[in-house]
């Protein structure tokens, strides 16, 4: 910029000026669509890796943008976070998600993605209950992913949330486990039932000896603590055949099955009642 001189800044301004109205756009068409539920979610399977039955269909949110398209959560949670629309979004999804497994088959459950801007007060454990209250899910059916970012909070009231929720019956996933940066001693003293492996060791698992160790780590870890043990991601069958192997209790990915909408998801559709 230096380089350029007075013109070059001139020019760097213009562009931040443009950059932070287009932001301001965004959050606006954000903040409607929240308020109009304009979004969808769909459902990807996670199966029983020894039976290869579907067990659980996590829910991932899309934004019905008005004149884009659907649009993918990269392109729009980060930006809800930052602007308080959140926790209203994570409201919508919620009730949306118990809204669609009530009508399931009973042996699947639904698992919702929570981010740590829905961890702000005590609301969340009313949300949860209402939107049992109102759609009828049973709690035994519902499971929260929550990922490593809500340990570092640290905080008191965070613990007793998870308590109370697993008192009544949810179960907790916790997400994209071994990139974050949660402690061991953290992750051991924090109440959740199962890991999910992030993505990126599952992908280089035949080819990186590293990643396996990852894995194999990961297993005796959870033995140890008596959680089940869910791979993400899985696209080979290379990969499939070496997780089974390994013992792991549920698999994920594209080679499995990919996230659809709810009214045509095969998954939903061919579950006997
Ligand atoms: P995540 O929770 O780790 O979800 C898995 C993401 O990986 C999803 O992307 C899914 O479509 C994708 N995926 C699944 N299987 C495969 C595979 O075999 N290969 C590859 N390459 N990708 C696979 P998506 O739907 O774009 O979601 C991205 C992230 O956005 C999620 O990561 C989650 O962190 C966040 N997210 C999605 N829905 C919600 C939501 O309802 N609430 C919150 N708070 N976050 C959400
Ligand atoms: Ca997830
Ligand atoms: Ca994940
Ligand atoms: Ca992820």
């Amino acid at each position: 910029v230096k380089a350029e001189g007075r013109n070059g800044y001139r020019f760097f301004e213009e562009e931040m000026h443009r950059n932070a109205q287009a932001r301001n756009r965004r959050v606006g068409e954000l903040r409607e669509s929240v308020a109009r539920g304009d979004f969808e979610l769909h459902y990807q399977p996670i199966f029983d890796a020894k039976t290869l039955q579907p067990r659980v269909m996590e829910a991932l949110v899309r934004w019905r943008h008005p004149s884009q398209g659907l649009l993918y959560p990269d392109r729009f949670i980060g930006l809800a976070e930052e602007t308080g629309l959140m926790e209203p979004l994570g409201r919508w999804i919620l009730r949306q998600a118990c809204a669609d497994a009530a009508s399931w088959p009973k042996g699947i459950k639904v698992a919702v993605n929570l981010s740590p801007a829905q961890f702000q007060g005590p609301a969340l454990f009313d949300d949860v209950l209402r939107a049992l209250l109102e759609t009828g899910l049973s709690p035994d059916r519902l499971e929260f992913e929550v990922t490593e970012s809500i340990l570092l909070q640290e905080k008191e009231e965070n613990l007793l949330l998870f308590r109370h929720l697993k008192n009544i019956g949810i179960t907790i996933a916790l997400d994209d486990f071994g990139v974050g940066y949660a402690s061991l001693g953290s992750v051991v003293s924090f109440p959740f039932d199962k890991v999910k492996i992030d993505r990126s060791f599952t992908k280089g698992l035949v080819t990186n000896p590293a990643n396996r160790t990852v894995v194999a780590s990961i297993m005796t870890l959870a033995a140890g603590l008596g959680v089940q043990v869910t791979a993400e991601g899985v696209e080979t069958e290379e990969q499939l055949h070496y997780l089974r192997g390994q013992g792991l209790d549920l698999v994920q990915g594209y080679l499995l099955g990919r996230p659809a909408s709810a009214d045509l998801n095969e998954w939903v559709r061919a579950i006997p009642a």
